[in-house]
Order: structure tokens, then sequence, then C-alpha cells
């Protein structure tokens, strides 16, 4: 059994972009709009600021509490969209209770969208029209294909249909030429028919979802799930039981998580040269 972790191939990406931010007059910079008190968005920001402080990209936040009200968060993200030393918008999921989150995702434009989860950019990545996915989507592709995981023909289940993570990484799968199985939660018998796929990818945030029933023997199985347990940071498989049937996981920490925080840089820095030469 093959442990294919995220850190070789985010190395080899952190490097890539380092040489490539050296082209860059002015450093892109990115902001994060996120909860003051969630403890997910802030795990969210702390990674992606640590990835970034490593290849010299500058990160700020912009906090919310508990008083912000819809019309303030919409406000201060049209705000950094009107800002030129902005290049990248993050708004770091969930935002407080009292904040209406599509309106605040819909703020952020399209050219500063760096999450690519805003509709149109979701919408352009499932027609198969954008250079651009949301980083985990590009992740799990990324890290699939440095494995050298064969997809055209074969048969993957991915569990999750969000939009910015299960959709995405379908619809990136099939035009990979997989053949897709899109699981979600109102699915019947789930195990049944994730065990006949060649390749499981779980985008859920269920620990322990995945068990070794869910697992072809020789199958290939992705971990996109990342739940912070007070055991720590935990992935939606079992890993011990899947260990004994898969040919290859992804272990969490250390699978999809790392390279997904370079993928979303590599997106900054697209969006940056975009913003120079329009
Ligand atoms: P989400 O919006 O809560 O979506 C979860 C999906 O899982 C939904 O489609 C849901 O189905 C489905 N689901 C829930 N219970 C299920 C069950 N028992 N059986 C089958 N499907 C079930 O979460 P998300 O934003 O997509 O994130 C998913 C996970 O990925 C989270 O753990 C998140 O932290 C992680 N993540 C990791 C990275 C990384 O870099 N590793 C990046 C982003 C997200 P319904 O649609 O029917 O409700």
């Amino acid at each position: 059994m093959t442990a294919l972790t995220g850190r070789e191939p985010a190395r080899a990406l952190r490097r890539s972009i380092a040489a490539d931010l050296a082209q860059f007059a002015r450093l892109p910079t990115l902001t994060f709009v996120r909860s003051a008190s969630h403890p997910a968005g802030a795990a969210y920001a702390r990674q992606v600021s640590r990835g970034a402080r490593r290849v010299g990209v500058p990160v700020s936040q912009e906090l919310l509490d508990e008083t912000t009200t819809t019309a303030e968060a919409v406000g201060l993200v049209e705000r950094l969209a009107a800002d030129e030393q902005v290049q990248g918008i993050i708004v770091a999921l969930p935002l407080p209770s009292a904040v209406d989150t599509a309106s605040v995702v819909s703020a952020v434009p399209p050219s500063k969208d760096v999450d690519r989860i805003t509709r149109a950019a979701i919408g352009a990545v499932l027609a198969g029209a954008s250079e651009l996915a949301p980083g985990v989507a590009t992740a799990v592709l990324r890290l699939l294909d440095f494995y050298e995981i064969p997809l055209a023909g074969r048969l993957v289940a991915v569990v999750g249909r969000s939009r910015g993570v299960g959709k995405p990484v379908a619809s990136m799968l099939l035009a990979r030429d997989a053949t897709v199985v899109l699981c979600h939660s109102k699915t019947h018998d789930l195990a049944g028919i994730a065990s006949q796929a060649d390749v499981v990818v779980s985008c859920v945030g269920h620990p322990g979802l995945i068990t070794r029933e869910h697992v072809k023997p020789g199958a290939v199985v992705v971990d996109v799930g990342a739940t912070y347990t007070a055991d720590g940071l935990r992935g939606d498989v079992e890993a011990e039981g899947v260990a004994q049937v898969a040919s290859a996981y992804t272990p969490v920490p250390g699978g999809v998580g790392p390279l997904t925080v370079y993928c979303l840089l590599e997106n900054l820095l697209v969006l940056a040269r975009e913003a120079t030469s329009g």
C-alpha cells in the first residue's frame, strides 16, 4: 500500500511559484475575509498564509464578528474588489450567522476570485471552459497525475457534491475521460457503489465515513476531507481498514492539503498577471 503524500508535488509547485514570482515587478497580495471566531476559517487562513510566506506572497485578513451585517460584509468585499493593491480575495466559510454568504461571495469579482467559488467561476469549470479551478480540485488532479494514476476509462466514485469541492473535482475527472459517479448524502448504498470504483475521491468532512467496505481491493483512495477534531486533523477515510485493501491512499494530514495551498497561490499569480496585462 502506497501513501500518496502531497509534500513532494507541493514542493515542486512551490519552487515554480517562487521562480514565477520573481518575474513580478510588484508582489501580488491576497486578502482573506473570514469570521473572527470560527476555527475552520482561521485554520484555512493560517494554512494558506504559511504557504504564502514561504514563497513571499503578502497575506492580510479582514475579520467579521457576530455583529457584522450582510451589507457591511458586502461593502468590505466591494472595497477590496476596487483596491488595486489587492490581487486576490478569499472568502473563507463559514461566515458569521447573520451574514448572507451568497451575497458576500457574489461580491468577489471573477478577476480576484482565487478560490474560484463565485457562480461564474464554477460555471466555467463545469462547462470545461476555464484554465483555473478551485485549488482543491486542481490539487486532486495534480496528485493523481504526479503518482501516474490512470484516469481515462476508469470508474471514479466522487463522494460529496458541493459547489466548491465535489462538483469541480467530478467535472475535472470527467474532462480527463474518467467514468464518474457523483455520490452524496442521499445516495443509496454508498459502499456498494464506491466499492466498484477504481478510484474513490471522498470530499465530505465526516471522519471515518469511508471504510474498507467502500473500497475495491487494489483501488486508489483520495481523501479530501479535512475535519478538525479533538484528536487533530482527520480525513474521511478510516485509514487502518482502508490500508488493508487499497493499493494507494492519500494521508490526512499530508495528502491533498499541502498541494491545495500552492494550487491556490498559482491561481493568484495567473489572476495577477491577467490584471496587469489587461
Ligand atoms: P460541504 O459543503 O459540507 O459538502 C459535503 C458534501 O458531502 C455534500 O455534497 C454532502 O451531500 C456530502 N455528504 C454528507 N454526508 C454524506 C454521507 N454520509 N454520505 C455521502 N455524502 C455525504 O463540504 P465541502 O466544502 O465540500 O468540503 C468537504 C470536505 O473537504 C471538508 O472536510 C473540507 O474541510 C474539505 N476540504 C479540504 C480541502 C483540502 O485542501 N484538503 C479543501 C477544501 C475542502 P449533500 O449535498 O447531499 O448534502
